[in-house]
């Protein structure tokens, strides 16, 4: 699987992301002062609905021709830290689980409440929480999280821990 790559321009990015489904890679131009607006959180996450317009017509698993959505998380340095594919409204427990490598146990944290931005102003929460909390939206493993968050799975963990005896996340785990 190629690398997700970013040409950053003074006023826009352009990236080219592997798409899973397209199984090619897909690309998009997006406005700095977007990313910026959205990035107040901590990490900007960006949905590009497209279809492949080149499907392999030969093969009746490629799907690639109907539309669906690729799903990009983008750091305060408009780098591209993570994304993923998937038709309809969001990845199945399916799709999340095919992005695991090894066997063993799958977790997924998951945010349990709406976390508003103002818990970071009053020093509830920190950025670096604020911004896991946004990771884990219930469509990433840990691993995932931690590579989203460009932090090490122990790091995350030790995050998780916290956050859960905040009560704000809770983490799924599937064997
Ligand atoms: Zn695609």
């Amino acid at each position: 699987m190629p690398e997700n790559k970013v040409r950053k321009y003074f006023n826009l990015i352009e990236a080219w992301i592997w798409c899973d489904i397209c199984y090619d890679m897909v690309s998009l131009n997006i406005e700095k002062k977007e990313i910026q607006n959205g990035l107040q959180t901590g990490i900007f996450t960006k949905e590009y609905k497209h279809s492949n317009p080149h499907p392999d017509l030969e093969d009746p698993d490629d799907k690639s021709g109907e539309e669906h959505t690729i799903y990009i998380y983008i750091n305060d340095k408009y780098d591209v830290t993570g994304a993923k594919s998937f038709f309809g409204d969001s990845p199945s427990m399916k799709d999340i689980e095919a992005t695991i490598v090894s066997g063993g146990e799958v977790r997924i944290p998951i945010v349990v409440k709406d976390i508003p931005e103002m818990s970071v102003h009053l020093g509830m929460l920190t950025q670096e929480e604020y911004v896991i909390l946004k990771i884990c939206d219930g469509m990433n493993t840990l691993e995932k999280v931690a590579d989203i968050a460009q932090k090490s799975v122990e790091e995350i963990e030790k995050f998780l821990e916290k956050l859960r005896k905040k009560g704000l996340v809770k983490v799924i785990k599937r064997a």
